[in-house]
């Protein structure tokens, strides 16, 4: 097993849940980074003590450097600290940056030949095939943490060499307004959405669960991550989270993966993957767990997740396009300054309407980024 991590994002949901999994496991934790959210940051470094704490916001990271000046933590700001964070002498990077700001660490981090916790999807919709790419040029490995992708990624082993996959069934849960019609949708509000039946997570991931747009997003992902075309990859809509998805391969054989809904342990696996160790997190009290229900999704309601798919299949930048303008919708919809199912309208939109190409490089997927960020804020 590993014996040192670094963390893009420690202060978010998975970055926190990640330093729980490294506690437990004794791993050392070489540098922590965020945002601007210091004082999480400082309770983490004065527990951790890591060499390098990076805060993106750079007057954040001078009021940090003045709080633990009686530590021997480095501090850095900026994406050029982020850098500096991907070539440290950590083993493993866990990505759990939220947007695709992460993707420029990630691909600097392959850079530097580091295998990676992935939580952050974002880049991975933005940036794919770059990613991709580089992940096989400099040989590392990306190990899925969302949920889905670890369930899917361990069904997998008991692959064989050639997969023979017939398809992924990626269960979703369906989120807080599952069943609704756009019609039921259109006054709901910011806590309404922000209440996940069965996840706690970050705020901008808990409203693309209730868009679906995560799901989406994790279609993408999933095309990527195991190399599947999008329409082999089937939303199941499962109630109860306890399937974290299933494989089926080409005799109709179908491979599931389950556990509580708690992201620790796809963190911890891909922490300590191919090993398995004791976990924090219990196990299914099967006596309890009464039903697992089963349903398609709604993507006529749910368009976030139509619009993902359309991008996926129109391929290049689109995805980029979609996740861009998602993620500026999303934030309006949590900023009171757009409706709820303007964030479907809008994404839809900008994956039908905007004109792009192909993504050769990190300045091609930033700049199809802008212009679908720009477009949602001109047709607001
Ligand atoms: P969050 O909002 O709780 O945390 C995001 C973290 O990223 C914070 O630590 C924040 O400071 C940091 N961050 C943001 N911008 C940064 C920047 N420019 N530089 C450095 N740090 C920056 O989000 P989350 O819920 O933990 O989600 C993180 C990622 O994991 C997202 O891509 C999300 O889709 C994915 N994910 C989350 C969950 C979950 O249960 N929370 C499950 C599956 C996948
Ligand atoms: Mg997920």
């Amino acid at each position: 097993m590993i014996k040192s991590l670094s963390i893009l994002g420690s202060t978010g949901s998975i970055g926190t849940q990640t330093l729980d999994v490294a506690r437990k496991l004794n791993i050392k934790v070489n540098a922590l980074s965020a945002y601007s959210s210091i004082e999480l940051l400082e309770e983490q470094i004065r527990e951790f003590r890591p060499a390098l704490a990076v805060v993106f916001d750079a007057d954040r990271a001078e009021e940090l450097k003045i709080k633990i000046a009686d530590t021997s933590t480095k501090v850095l700001s900026g994406m050029s600290g982020l850098h500096e964070l991907c070539h440290d002498d950590s083993e493993l990077i866990v990505n759990a940056i939220v947007g695709m700001v992460g993707l420029e660490p990630t691909l600097e981090a392959i850079k530097a030949k580091k295998d990676i916790a992935f939580a952050n999807k974002e880049t991975l919709v933005a940036g794919g095939a770059l990613v991709m790419d580089a992940v096989k040029e400099y040989g590392v490995k990306l190990l899925p943490v969302d949920s889905e992708h670890s369930a899917i990624f361990q069904c997998l082993q008991a692959a064989p060499p050639d997969k023979k996959l017939k398809k992924i069934l990626l269960t979703a849960s369906g989120g807080p307004f599952f069943g609704r019609t756009a019609d039921e949708l259109r006054d709901v509000t910011v806590e309404q959405a922000l209440a996940h039946p069965n996840w706690s997570m970050g705020a901008k991931i808990t409203i693309d669960s209730a868009t679906m747009m995560n799901k989406g997003l994790e279609i993408i992902e999933a095309a990527w991550l195991f190399d599947t075309d999008p329409d082999d990859i089937e939303v199941v809509v499962h109630r109860e989270s306890i399937i974290h998805s299933m494989v089926e391969f080409t005799d109709n054989s179908v491979l599931a993966q389950l556990g509580l809904p708690d992201m620790r342990i796809p963190i911890q696996y891909a922490i300590t993957y191919p090993d398995r160790v004791p976990s924090l997190v219990p196990e299914i009290d099967w006596k309890t767990l009464s039903q697992m229900t089963f349903y398609s999704a709604d993507d006529e309601t749910f368009r976030c997740l139509a619009a993902c798919k359309r991008a996926m299949k129109k391929g290049g930048l689109y995805p980029a396009v979609a996740n861009g303008a998602n993620e500026v919708a999303n934030r309006l919809f949590r900023d009171g300054k757009i409706s709820f199912l303007q964030i479907g309208e809008l994404v839809s939109a900008a994956v039908d309407e905007l004109n792009v190409g192909k993504a050769s490089d990190l300045d091609d997927v930033l700049a199809a980024d802008r212009l679908a960020r720009e477009f949602v804020y001109q047709n607001i």
